[in-house]
Formats: C-alpha cells, structure tokens, sequence
C-alpha cells in the first residue's frame, strides 16, 4: 500500500466560456486565480487555476474553457460532485449569497452526518459546499470574509457503475474505507493536506456520462516531489496500471493513468508550485505560457485568447 499520496491535489474540468468561468470562481466563490496560462496540450485555449492564496495543493479547481464548448451529460464513469470545505454553521450564509448571486440548483442535505449546499456552476458543473472542521487559511480578498470563505476540497465523489475496483484502488493508493451511506462508501487519506476525502457513488443502472462543458475531466492527487511521483508510478505500473511518463507542467510534476471505472487520475507533485514564474502577491494576473509556447504568445493574445476582465 502506498503512503506517498497525500490527498487531492486539483480538479480539473471542462467550461464553454472562460469569462463567466472565472466569475464564478473568484466572485461568487471568493476563491483567488492563481495563474492565467494555456492548456499545454492545445495552447489555444486558457487553462484557468483558482484556489487559496498560493494555490495549495488541495486548494486548486483549474478549467479548461474551450469557447461554446456543448455541455456534457453527467452519468456514471466520471466524478460527479466536487466538495469544497467551509466553517461550521456558515451554510445560512452561502445560502444566501448563492441565491442573490443566481446560482442554480441550491440543495440543502446531509451526508455522513455533514451539512452540504449542492449547487451548480455556469455548465452545469456540480459541486457541495461541506460543513467541516477545518484549519486551512482561505484567500479572503474575493469578497467572502475569514468566517465563511472557502478553506479547500472537502471531497471528490465518483459516480461508478461498479464502484469494486476503484475501491481496490483507493485502498492501494492508501485511503481508507471509513463509512457508508446509502449508494456512497467514503475513503480517507490519513494524514492528508486536508482535501482527504473521495467518496464513490456506485449507481449500476445509471448510463455513462458524455464528457462536455460542465464536466471532471481528471482529478489529481498531491506528493511531496518526484522522488516520491516515481515510487507512485512504479507501484501503479507493477500493479498492471498503464502509467504516463512524468510530464513537466510548469508548476507541478504530472503522471495519469485511466482508473478501471473510467475516471482519469493525475499524480501531481507539490513542487515547484505556482510562484515559480510570478511572485505570489501578483499570482494569476499576467498570461503566463510556457517555454514550449511562448512564441505563440502573440496569435494567441489576439485570435484566440479573449480578455478576461478581473
Ligand atoms: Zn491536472
């Protein structure tokens, strides 16, 4: 079993716009844009990180928005609700807000003996806010105070059809199975960075979703560094798991594999982080692009990169 994980390291998923993108995030969240950069694999397109002040590792909800994207079809086979962790008894508040703001699909519920807000984004994207105790320093410059800001995932819910070897997974990669409620078992990583929890939601008469707008494209889990990234990807690899090289992504080091329930997974390293090329006070105002781009910076700026306005 592996101890090297320490919990998710970011979401990343899919949007059809990246101006009401980042409004959702910074405004109505409060949460920071910690970098402004480009997908690395199809660099005419933003990819847009937001989180704590220094994007943390466990903090970072990043998109990619391709431009009228059509919006996906949730089902089985993805990560359905992504949890972000608030103070206890704040749930009025963000009720509030989120109504006033227009945000769709408000749901009050309880799971695992946690009050959650569900709600979602601009495409549909599903997501909880998730009474917690919890001692993470949040960003609290977006217009939401210290008392009720967003401090960090809670959680990341898959949505499988047959949820056994994900589990097995999980196992492997060091959670623990801990509980259970109705369709959903709960796994923890010990010891985490406070983004402990993947819940898996085994719903075997539900169809596969279609990938669009809206949608988890992978979750990634958080190492120290890469010495730590290469035991991981031994591990998975002699275990039978078809494995990336390691992949440099600027500001952190990326591995993915296909999980058996369909689910992408990164293993993202902590370093070197997202003020490796801008100081942290200015974190994810400038377009930031990276070597292999950089030549490009000027057709990107004017055909293919709208403006984003702060
Ligand atoms: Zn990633």
């Amino acid at each position: 079993m592996l101890t090297q994980i320490q919990g998710l390291h970011h979401v990343t998923s899919l949007a059809s716009a990246a101006q009401s993108n980042n409004d959702f995030f910074t405004r109505t969240l409060g949460l920071r844009r910690v970098k402004k950069t480009v997908n690395f694999d199809a660099p005419h397109v933003y990819h847009l990180y937001y989180g704590d002040e220094a994007g943390s590792p466990g903090s970072v909800m990043t998109y990619f928005p391709f431009p009228g994207a059509t919006r996906g079809r949730h089902g089985t086979g993805e990560v359905g609700i992504t949890g972000f962790a608030v103070p206890k008894g704040t749930l009025p508040y963000w009720q509030e807000r989120l109504a006033g703001l227009g945000v769709g699909d408000l749901s009050e519920a309880t799971r695992f003996g946690e009050a959650r807000l569900q709600f979602t984004g601009p495409d549909g994207d599903e997501f909880a806010l998730i009474e917690a105790d919890d001692d993470r320093v949040p960003w609290t410059h977006g217009g939401v105070g210290a008392d009720e800001a967003i401090r960090g995932f809670h959680s990341a819910s898959m949505r499988l059809k047959d949820g056994g070897a994900s589990a097995e997974l999980l196992k492997f990669m060091g959670y623990d199975q801990i509980d259970r409620d109705g369709d959903t078992t709960r796994f923890v990583v010990p010891n985490g960075n406070g983004a402990n929890v993947i819940d898996i939601e085994t719903l075997p008469g539900v169809s596969h979703a279609d990938q669009g707008a809206g949608s988890v494209h992978h979750i990634a889990f958080a190492v120290e560094d890469r010495a730590k990234q290469l035991q991981v990807r031994k591990a998975l690899m002699d275990t039978g798991y078809q494995v990336t090289p390691v992949i440099d992504r600027d500001y952190f080091w990326a591995i993915y594999f296909r999980t058996p329930g369909g689910v992408l997974f990164e293993v993202a390293t902590n370093e070197p982080g997202f003020d490796r090329d801008e100081d942290t006070a200015h974190l994810g105002q400038a377009l930031r692009l990276p070597a292999q781009h950089e030549h490009l910076r000027q057709v990107l700026e004017t055909k293919y990169l709208e403006p984003i306005a702060d």
